[in-house]
C-alpha cells in the first residue's frame, strides 16, 4: 500500500517517508483543486509514479504514471487517517496516520458531493458564462440558459429561473446573453488593466515566499538534526562491536533503538516539509500564470475554449444580478475593491416566448 511498507517480523505497517508525501501531496492537490484528474495530471508532472514493488527475484513491478483511478483510490483509503478495514467496519489500526481526521473527513465530503453532481464545474452549456452567478433581482432567483432559434439562427437568452419553471410572472423576461457577457467581459478587462489584481497576486506570491524561506530554514535544521544523531548512532555502533556482550550493551541496544525512532519521526518531519515546499511551487506557478495572463487578456480570451473561459469568469466575479426597474446590471467581483458602480445596460427585456 502507497505509503507504508510492511514489516514481516513484526507483522506492522511502516511508513515509508517519500511514499508518505505523495499521499500527502495527493490530499493537499484535492483539497486545492476538487479535481482528481487535476490530482494524477500534476503527480505525474512532479514525476511522481504508482507504487513500486521489488519482488524476491529483484524485478521492479508497478511504477505507472497515475490515472484518476488509482488517484480515487488514494483519496478515499481510510488506512492514511489510521483506520483499518474488517467486514465493512472501520477499526483503529496500529498505524501511523498520514493525513489529519479533518482533512480526510472534508475530502470524502468533496468527493462524495462532485459525484452525486451537485456543485460540478462542468455544466452542460458551458457558452453560457453566467449560468451560477447571474441572478434576477425583482424574483430575487438564479437565471438559467435558454436557447430560440429564429430564420435559422440561434439565440441564447438568460432566463430568470422562478418564470421558467413555475410559470410566475417576471419582469425581466429574457436577456439577451451576449450583451451581458460583453459587460462583464468589459468589466473584467477593466480589472486586469487596472493592475488592482496583479497587485494582490504579487502579495500573494510574496507571501509563499516567506513561506518558501520558512521552510527551506526549517528543512535546514532536521537535515543537521539528524546528521548528528546519526553520528552518535554510528559512534554507539563502533562501541558496542569493539566491546562484545557485556552488562553495558543492554544500555547501548536502548540507546541506539531510541535514536533509531528520534530519527525515524525526523524523516517524516523532513517530508512533510519537502511536500510543503513542492505545493509552494506548484502555487507560484499558477499564479505567474495568472499575472501573465492578465497583462494578455484581450489575446488570450480568444483562445480559450468555453469551459475555460467559463472557469475564469467564475474565479473572479461573485455575482451578477440584473435590475430590471433600473435596467441596470450589477456585476460584483469577488474582491469587493475591483466592483465597478453598477452598469446601465441597452439591452430591454424581450417579449417572453
Ligand atoms: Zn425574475
Amino acid at each position: 500500500m502507497l505509503g507504508y511498507a510492511i514489516d514481516h517480523d513484526r507483522r506492522a505497517l511502516v511508513v515509508v517517508p517519500e511514499e508518505a508525501a505523495m499521499v500527502k501531496l495527493a490530499f493537499d492537490l484535492y483539497l486545492k483543486t476538487l479535481s482528481i484528474l487535476e490530482v494524477a495530471k500534476r503527480l505525474n508532472s512532479l514525476g511522481y509514479t504508482q507504487k513500486r514493488h521489488t519482488t524476491k527475484l529483484g524485478k521492479v513491478l508497478g511504477g505507472r504514471p497515475w490515472t484518476k483511478e488509482a488517484a480515487h483510490r488514494v483519496l478515499r483509503n481510510p488506512l492514511y487517517v489510521g483506520k483499518v478495514r474488517q467486514k465493512d467496519q472501520l477499526y483503529d489500526g496500529e498505524h501511523m496516520a498520514l493525513v489529519t481526521p479533518e482533512v480526510f473527513e472534508i475530502t470524502q465530503k468533496r468527493l462524495t458531493m462532485r459525484s452525486a453532481g451537485k456543485c460540478t464545474r462542468r455544466t452542460r452549456r458551458p457558452e453560457f458564462l453566467l449560468t451560477g452567478l447571474i441572478q434576477c433581482i425583482a424574483c430575487t432567483s438564479p437565471m438559467t440558459s435558454s436557447m430560440a432559434s429564429s430564420r435559422g439562427k440561434l439565440y441564447r437568452y438568460y432566463r430568470c429561473r422562478k418564470e421558467a419553471e413555475e410559470g410566475t410572472f417576471c419582469p425581466t423576461g429574457l436577456l439577451r446573453a451576449d450583451e451581458i457577457e460583453n459587460a462583464v467581459l468589459a468589466q473584467l478587462r477593466e480589472v486586469a488593466r487596472s493592475g488592482a489584481l496583479e497587485e494582490r497576486i504579487r502579495g500573494e506570491l510574496a507571501k509563499g515566499d516567506s513561506a518558501v524561506d520558512d521552510a527551506l530554514a526549517q528543512r535546514e535544521r532536521l537535515t543537521a538534526q539528524l546528521g548528528e544523531l546519526s553520528a552518535e548512532a554510528q559512534r554507539l555502533l563502533a562501541a558496542f562491536s569493539g566491546q562484545g556482550a557485556t552488562a553495558g550493551s543492554k544500555l547501548l541496544v536502548d540507546r541506539l533503538g531510541e535514536l533509531e525512532s528520534q530519527m525515524d519521526r525526523i524523516r517524516l518531519d523532513l517530508s512533510a516539509v519537502e511536500v510543503h515546499l513542492k505545493s509552494c511551487e506548484v502555487r507560484r506557478d499558477e499564479g505567474e500564470h495568472f499575472v501573465d495572463f492578465l497583462n494578455s487578456f484581450d489575446d488570450l480570451w480568444g483562445m480559450l475554449v468555453p469551459q475555460e473561459r467559463r472557469e475564469l469568469v467564475h474565479a473572479l466575479v461573485s455575482r451578477v444580478a440584473y435590475d430590471t426597474e433600473a435596467r441596470k446590471l450589477h456585476i460584483e467581483m469577488l474582491d469587493p475593491k475591483q466592483s465597478a458602480p453598477p452598469a446601465i445596460v441597452t439591452t430591454s427585456p424581450e417579449a417572453r416566448p
